[in-house]
């Protein structure tokens, strides 16, 4: 039934995720990671290891043959995740949102395809290592320039001075999948592509001789971390695609940050709830200039609530509320308009405690285990959660024409963030919290995973 709820889900246009096949660091089995993984849990010895990867990661397109010519590994970026931008019409505005999935060059040669078309969804990839043979060439074009220079940015029909308006709208690229992947490569009369073993470009405006041409291989590849709490040393409560661990022993939560584990602070909203689902979330503090907005007062009057002031809401610190999970643009922006409107006080450093003795649900889709709330995975990062905050602004603030005419003149810029989970309760397809008021399709959340 599952199953067919995702696949209902899931539009038949969404190319699948990248694999990456890699040996078992314990068992030396072999092991196929998606690319959205964070825990290697190897189905032959059983061993569960958390993925430390520095930077960006870099995956290889299998060459076909080993060549006579030393292998050439040409860089292209991969970008995966939704891109939202700001639009104005005659009676309002609106935001709008588009799944964006891409590969680029990373490097400015004449002639090179301008993309690798599904190779890599259709091939095995495999972790680009120290112990690679053949040379890496450098990257010298960054991805988000690419963005802005492809035509994926909306063009708007219209006089040029609507165009000029529309261009300076702001727009936030976010829950992305930025990774390098390497076509493997060599010279002869020209560029041939190594898996096809054909020439594909004119020989590149590259110094073979020059070092800098080329990436040292000295840091890649992935290293593992043991999935235990550094603070306490019980298994930390992750699933395979979480990049924050939280720990039901002592209530911490962990990232891995180069390779090592970092705590990220936490906390719970308070409820007396048994059951159900943890949702998390970024609380973020943030500092706005360019428009009044520092209290829950100022909040209640940009989005023009039907409320009665009270004097004390002028004093109240105003967090914005960010999903921490990956869900499609229009529910992100609903979901934290909704938290973020509501304001949530009651925050306890601890989750709920378990019964005794009871194991630890770890899948977020088990909510009617009667031992605890299943905590949902994190799998969108603080940093990105960030970029939506100025969509969340022209989200919340009504009329919606008047704020996104001044979102130009306004910055915004988070300072503080803690990673909040807020409990739900689960009823049917739909899991909801009526104290914010707010409910979300568990399909919606399912499917976001996979985003
Ligand atoms: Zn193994
Ligand atoms: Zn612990």
């Amino acid at each position: 039934v599952r199953r067919t709820a995702i696949a209902a889900a899931r539009s038949s246009a969404d190319p699948p995720r990248l694999t990456i096949a890699h040996p078992c660091p314990q068992c030396g089995a072999p092991v196929e990671l998606e690319e959205t993984d964070r825990l290697l849990a190897c189905p032959y010895c059983r061993v569960r290891l958390l993925l430390a990867i520095d930077g960006v990661p870099r995956y290889l397109l299998p060459a076909k043959r080993a060549a006579q010519e030393e292998i050439l590994f040409i860089p292209y970026w991969r970008i995966r995740g939704t891109l939202f931008t700001c639009r104005r019409n005659e009676m309002a505005g609106e935001v709008v949102h588009r799944l964006l999935d891409r590969t680029f060059p990373a490097v400015d040669w004449p002639g090179l395809p301008q993309s690798l078309g599904v190779r890599p969804q259709a091939m095995k990839l495999s972790h680009a290592s120290h112990e690679t043979p053949g040379r890496f060439c450098r990257p010298t074009v960054t991805w988000d320039r690419l963005l802005s220079l492809s035509q994926e940015l909306p063009a708007y029909p219209g006089s040029e001075e609507e165009d000029a308006e529309a261009a300076s709208l702001p727009s936030a690229f976010i829950g992305e999948t930025v990774s390098l992947i390497y076509l493997p490569a060599f010279l002869r009369d020209g560029i041939y592509d190594a898996i096809l073993d054909e020439k594909i470009a004119p020989l590149p405006p590259i110094d073979p001789t020059r070092e800098s041409s080329f990436e040292s291989k000295e840091g890649f590849g992935i290293r593992f971390l043991a999935n235990l709490c550094p603070e306490c040393g019980w298994t930390l409560s992750g699933t395979h695609d979480s990049l924050v661990v939280p720990c039901r022993g002592c209530s911490r939560a962990w990232e891995v940050k180069g390779t090592a584990l970092r705590r990220v602070p936490l906390g719970v909203v308070h409820s007396g709830m048994r059951g159900g689902v943890l949702l998390p979330f970024w609380r973020i503090k943030a500092e706005v200039r360019g428009l009044t907005l520092r209290s829950y007062a100022d909040l209640v009057r940009l989005a023009n609530l039907p409320k009665v002031m009270r004097d004390e809401w002028e004093g109240r610190e105003l967090h914005f509320w960010v999903p921490a999970f990956k869900i499609n643009g229009a529910q992100l922006l609903r979901i934290a308009r909704a938290v973020t409107i509501s304001q949530p006080q009651a925050i306890a450093d601890r989750f709920p405690e378990p019964a005794p003795g009871a194991p630890h649900p770890n899948d977020p889709f088990e909510p009617d285990d009667p031992t605890g709330p299943a905590i949902h995975p994190v799998t969108l990062p603080a940093g990105e959660a960030d970029e939506s905050l100025k969509m969340l602004l022209a989200e919340v603030g009504t009329p919606r024409n008047t704020i996104l005419g001044r979102l130009r003149e306004i910055e915004i810029k988070a300072i503080e963030s803690r990673l909040v989970y807020i409990p739900f309760r689960a009823e049917g397809g739909e899991i909801s919290n009526p104290e914010i008021p707010l409910a979300v399709n568990r399909n919606l959340l399912r499917y976001g995973r996979g985003l």
